[in-house]
């Protein structure tokens, strides 16, 4: 929605302020779930041409050089939050920390479109591996835009137990612990063994879990989780930090939690919704 009769500025900065207002709610809950501390945690989205003024998207805006091209994301427009940026700040003022950004028609540079707030804003670190994961999104599951990373504890300190180091062994635990993560997650997690972030592995490795996955836990680092909403993907990484929890709470009064049945697993894959 824009308003008539506006300059191109004004059309643009009313833009961002609604865009970014659903980023900046779950900026805030990422940060009071403990799970964005210092400069932690990103958030890309990818939006849909229709949603900006063609007057918009023609504006000249220096292109930056891209560490890899990406093709099949030539033309599209991305919000993302800022590097070096806090949640908390994301929060409280998305403007000045959250950028509007196109890639270039052949997928190797991109031009920063956002006029308001910080002009010295950059993207955040983790681009590369949010467009790696984008591209892949584009061709597997084009109704998923957002693409968000926390650090979220009880996820990452299942990480730290060795023999939960194995895909098939997490999975059962997560979707035992509940059954809303075994209904709205039933393909479980990818995991990517510990790696440096920002290097080509990871973002390959990454890219493979989330091929069959909506979510990848990073051994001792955190998660990437896509959806087709902001919200939408905090909630995936909600249940399972809760379903993360309840083990641990089990385990925390000296108990082995016994985690759904093999029929009652069954039972639950027969809902249709
Ligand atoms: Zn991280």
């Amino acid at each position: 929605m824009f308003f008539a009769g506006t300059s191109m500025d004004k059309e643009r900065d009313y833009f961002m302020t609604e865009a970014t207002a659903e980023i900046a709610s779950v900026a805030s809950w990422l940060w009071q779930r403990g799970w964005a501390e210092r400069n932690a945690g990103n958030i890309s989205v990818r939006l849909e041409r229709a949603d900006l003024q063609e007057t918009i998207l023609k504006q000249e805006s220096k292109a930056i050089a891209l560490p890899k091209p990406f093709p099949g994301l030539g033309g599209q427009l991305f919000m993302v939050t800022g590097t070096n940026t806090r949640m908390r700040d994301v929060a409280a003022r998305p403007l000045e920390n959250v950028l509007l950004i196109k890639i270039t028609g052949d997928g190797t540079n991109y031009q920063i479109m956002s006029s308001t707030g910080n002009s010295q804003l950059r993207p955040t670190s983790e681009l590369s591996s949010h467009l790696c994961i984008h591209e892949m999104l584009v061709n597997k599951r084009p109704a998923h835009r957002v693409v968000m990373h926390a650090h979220v504890t009880e996820l990452i300190a299942l990480t730290q137990i060795r023999e939960l180091c194995d895909q098939q062994k997490l999975n059962s635990l997560l979707l035992g612990m509940h059954p809303e993560t075994s209904l709205f997650i039933p393909a479980g997690v990818g995991f990517v063994p510990f790696l440096l972030p920002g290097t080509t592995t990871i973002g390959e490795l990454t890219v493979n879990a989330l091929e069959d996955h909506d979510a990848a836990l990073w051994e001792k680092h955190g998660i990437f989780a896509t959806g087709r909403t902001p919200q939408e993907t905090f909630d995936l990484i909600d249940l399972l930090a809760k379903s993360a929890s309840i083990w641990f709470l089990c385990r925390s009064a000296g108990l082995d939690p016994e985690g759904l049945t093999g029929s009652q697993l069954e039972e639950l894959g027969r809902i249709k919704f």
